[in-house]
């Protein structure tokens, strides 16, 4: 079997076909995949890096940003859309440990 070798389109490197991966119609090799991209962490999908929302240890796509997570009135942590805790019917959410302490 012949190995088919393709470029990188942002490195512009030469790696065998099944090295790299296609992402929005471009080639990328392993270590520009993780430069440019991130897998959001809720959905897994594959975004730019420039892109990204969230925090360094949650990376999140723009709709699970919107849609499965918020953030603590408190501190602005990350928290699941679900984990908020509110201290009466119409205040903002607090991440568990906000609540603790200052509620
Ligand atoms: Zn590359
Ligand atoms: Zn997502
Ligand atoms: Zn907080």
């Amino acid at each position: 079997m012949q190995l088919v070798f393709s470029t990188c389109a942002v490195c512009g490197k030469l790696y065998p076909a099944d090295r790299l991966t296609v992402f929005e119609g471009d080639c990328f090799c392993p270590s520009c995949l993780k430069a440019e991209t991130v897998i959001c962490t809720c959905c897994g999908e594959r975004i730019w890096r420039d892109d990204v929302l969230g925090d360094s240890l949650t990376p999140l796509c723009e709709y699970c940003e919107e849609y499965h997570y918020s953030h603590c009135a408190g501190c602005g942590r990350l928290v699941k859309a679900d984990e908020p805790h509110y201290p009466s019917e119409d205040a903002p959410g607090y991440c568990e440990r906000c609540y603790t302490n200052h509620i």
